[in-house]
């Protein structure tokens, strides 16, 4: 049998919270992130004719997503009356970056500010990027906080939620190749011009990306587009605690990879870690995942597992988990937990995230990484929080596994 849920780690009184808090849009508003049909409308609104709406569309798109302009003024194939109107009605404003760290690694974490509500103060949400000697993983954010509660996770604590408009998730994106300085330059051809430091992105960061489906949908279609930003869907990897119905949507609308946070292979174990449980048992998880389109050998699905000492990681736990993906082309992601202040949980010992990791292996579910095996699996995901404080060793080892989505 699995490790059974003590009453110290009773369900959390609640699987949803109300989000608490709406975006106010600035009186002039950015035009990043707007998907082709409202920033065409954008254009309709200040007067361009409509028979101009799609070349200049595909103008400003280029100068926005390519070039990554951060001023009107930039934009020399568009006339200098247009520059004009542009720049009297919007802006090009990305999310404000109030701490940048970057650790020795290369990995970089920016504090991001995001506007309250009115008379409230801002939101804070963090976004990651992790180099790889084959590629860069931008990790970002769907919400601030989490309508979930899920009770290994800070972020399900967090009281306060507001989802992310498109433009605000696409703006994570705009902002990395800012800082990283990761655009297209003018002149430069060839093989080189096209390779981009931010080669692949994971919706791992704050909040769960299915119960902000419009905006996360619309935003990746932006992220994906083959005439801007330009990352293939397969470079893509969207993370849901299991909301089932928004899963064949996303499926069906997004195309996107996908990843499972699973964490328990009992309904009864998986009810406490993951409330959502109650609502989508693992059953009902685990087939929607096997009708999930574009699944093959090529394109498997993630199935995340946070290491929590005693509670989830006996091999019991291991094999059950081999059999429940059974047959599905799947990939397992061992993650060690990262502790909070306040936590209940602990991290699982090296030794059993190993062993644990054996079982794995020997059903034939390695992570097709590099380093040495169990090295990998210890290098795994963790979770984000808004404070500003470095980096610490087990977050840098924590955040490697995002990277880990091929
Ligand atoms: N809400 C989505 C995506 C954001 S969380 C989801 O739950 O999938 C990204 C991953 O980090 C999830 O697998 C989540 O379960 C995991 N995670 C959350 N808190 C963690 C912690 N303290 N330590 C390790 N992983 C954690
Ligand atoms: Fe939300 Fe994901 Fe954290 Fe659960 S693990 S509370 S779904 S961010």
């Amino acid at each position: 049998m699995t490790s059974v849920a003590t009453p110290d780690h009773a369900p959390a009184p609640f699987l949803e919270k109300a989000p608490l808090a709406q975006f106010v849009a600035p009186a002039k508003p950015s035009l990043v992130g707007l998907t082709r049909a409202s920033l065409a409308a954008a254009l309709g609104t200040i007067g361009v004719p409509e028979r101009q709406q799609r070349m200049r569309l595909q103008q400003i798109w280029h100068w926005l997503y390519v070039r990554g302009a951060r001023d009107f003024g930039e934009m020399t194939t568009l006339s200098k009356e247009l520059r004009a109107d542009l720049d009297r009605h919007f802006t090009l404003a990305r999310p404000e970056v109030v701490a940048e760290q970057i650790s020795v690694d290369g990995t970089r974490k920016w504090l991001l500010r995001l506007p309250g509500e009115t008379d409230s103060r801002p939101h804070e949400v963090e976004c990651v990027y992790i180099p790889e000697t084959d590629r860069g993983t931008l990790c970002i954010s769907s919400q601030v906080g989490c309508t979930l509660t899920c009770t290994f996770c800070h972020t399900g604590t967090q009281r306060l939620v507001r989802n992310l408009t498109a433009g605000e998730i696409v703006g994570q994106v705009v902002l990395a190749r800012d800082r990283l300085d990761d655009w297209q330059k003018i002149g430069v051809t060839g093989p080189e011009a096209e390779k981009r430091l931010v080669s692949n992105v994971v919706m791992m960061g704050m909040g769960e990306p299915l119960y902000n489906f419009e905006a996360v949908r619309d935003g990746l279609s932006v992220v994906a587009d083959g005439d801007g930003l330009s990352l293939s869907k397969r470079r893509i990897t969207l993370s849901t605690s299991g909301v089932v119905p928004n899963i064949k949507r996303a499926g069906e609308e997004i195309g996107s990879m996908l990843a499972i946070s699973l964490h328990a292979v009992t309904d009864e174990l998986r009810d406490v870690l993951v409330p959502l449980n109650r609502k989508y048992p693992i059953r009902e998880l685990m087939d929607v995942c096997r009708n999930y389109p574009g699944v093959s050998n090529a394109r498997r699905i993630t199935f995340e597992y946070v290491m929590l000492k005693g509670i989830n990681d006996s091999l019991v736990d291991a094999k059950a988990l081999v059999r429940l993906v059974k047959g599905m082309p799947a990939k397992i992601n061992l993650i060690p937990f990262n502790p909070w202040p306040g936590t209940k949980y602990e991290c699982s010992d090296w030794e059993q995230i190993e062993k644990f990791s054996e079982v794995v292996f020997d059903a034939g579910y390695a992570s097709p990484v590099r380093t040495p095996r169990g090295r990998d699996i210890l290098a795994a995901c963790g979770q984000l929080k808004s404070a500003t404080e470095k980096l610490s060793a087990r977050e840098q080892l924590a955040l490697r596994a995002m990277a880990m989505t091929d």
